[in-house]
């Protein structure tokens, strides 16, 4: 049979088969791992084949199989042995929710945001959520936002959990997709969720960020299916999903404007920096690029770690 796997406990697996039956499912024997090594095997998204067994009195399923991987998620444990855990599999879209001032999301983590999902090949839409509550100097500055964004090639809406401005935008892009909500603590992610089908109660809230800091809690996602064709993955506790593993070189073409000129730099493998004749580097001069884009790439480039926390997480 083939299913989707919507719940992970570590060692059971909830499955929902193509008729929409879930079954308890677990993985016996040793497991042929994909491309990856992770400390779990299969993963909330994951599309797999699955065998069923009778018990004496329940049934249950074995997963024999994982079918190939749009894409997925990953986060590295903390501690010495940075394991690899795969937070969800085969997500269409990720929104971030994004405040201007209450609480600040800064550009510099907009853009990291917007490099992980280019790194996982997933669709980023930005969402400038409270629009009801924006002064008018406010309401220039989140257009600017959400123009200089969307010139890159970025959908961006304005919304209001609140009032329900432009919630049903964001319900047709998800529609017929598999979404994940991001954004920093307080911008409305449960508000936003709770405006799209109020009989949905994520717990992405119920695990406090004071809570989660320092420690390494195992948690793990969920999907829903939502009233209308859409699923959405939660991820409680996990506070966003970092840039993993993105060598210097590759950086650049996670900056799809810096990629489009990358053929017309004089070295084939500029970074952007110090090197000669450098097509971005010109555009950024003549103002035909955003330099807050190129701030945040050197600030990735550069692994300045520390800088990127204090701006963006001691708030
Ligand atoms: P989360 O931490 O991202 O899940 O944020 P919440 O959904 O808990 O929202 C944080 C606070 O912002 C709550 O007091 C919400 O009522 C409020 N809020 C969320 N969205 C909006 C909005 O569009 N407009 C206004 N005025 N307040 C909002
Ligand atoms: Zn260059």
């Amino acid at each position: 049979m083939k299913g989707t796997v919507y719940k992970s406990t570590g060692s059971w697996y909830s499955v929902k088969s193509e008729s929409g039956k879930f079954y308890d499912c677990r993985i016996k024997g040793r497991f042929r791992i994909q491309g990856i090594k992770s400390t779990n095997p299969v993963a909330v998204g994951d599309r797999v084949i699955f065998e069923l067994e009778q018990t004496s009195d329940t049934v249950t399923g074995v997963i024999k199989d994982i079918e190939p991987r749009d894409n997925y998620i990953i986060r590295k444990s903390v501690n010495l042995s940075k394991q690899t855990h795969i937070i969800a599999a085969n997500i269409d879209r990720c929104f971030l929710v994004i405040t201007l001032n209450n609480p600040p999301t800064f550009p510099a983590f907009i853009d990291r945001f917007l490099v992980t999902c280019e790194a996982y090949h997933i669709e980023a839409i930005l969402l400038f959520n409270k629009v009801d509550t924006l002064s008018e100097e406010e309401f220039g500055e989140v257009k600017y936002l959400a123009e200089m964004y969307r010139e890159i090639g970025y959908t961006c809406i304005g919304v209001s959990a609140k009032t329900g401005k432009n919630v049903d935008q964001v319900k047709d892009l998800m529609l017929g997709k598999t979404s994940m909500f991001s954004g920093h603590s307080g911008v409305g992610k449960s508000t936003l969720v709770n405006a799209i089908e109020s009989t949905l109660d994520l717990k992405t809230k119920a695990i406090s960020d004071q809570h989660m800091q320092g420690q390494h809690t195992t948690t793990f996602a969920e999907m829903f299916d939502l009233s209308f064709d859409a699923r959405i993955i939660d991820t409680p506790g996990i506070k966003g999903f970092g840039v993993v593993d993105i060598e210097k070189e590759e950086l650049g073409s996670y900056f799809p404007e810096f990629f489009a000129l990358k053929d017309q730099c004089k070295f084939n493998n500029c970074l952007h920096l110090e090197e000669p004749k450098c097509a971005v580097k010109d555009a950024l001069e003549n103002d035909e690029l955003y330099w807050s884009r190129y701030q945040s790439y050197k600030q990735i480039i550069e692994g300045d770690e520390e800088n990127y926390r204090r701006n963006v997480y001691d708030q």
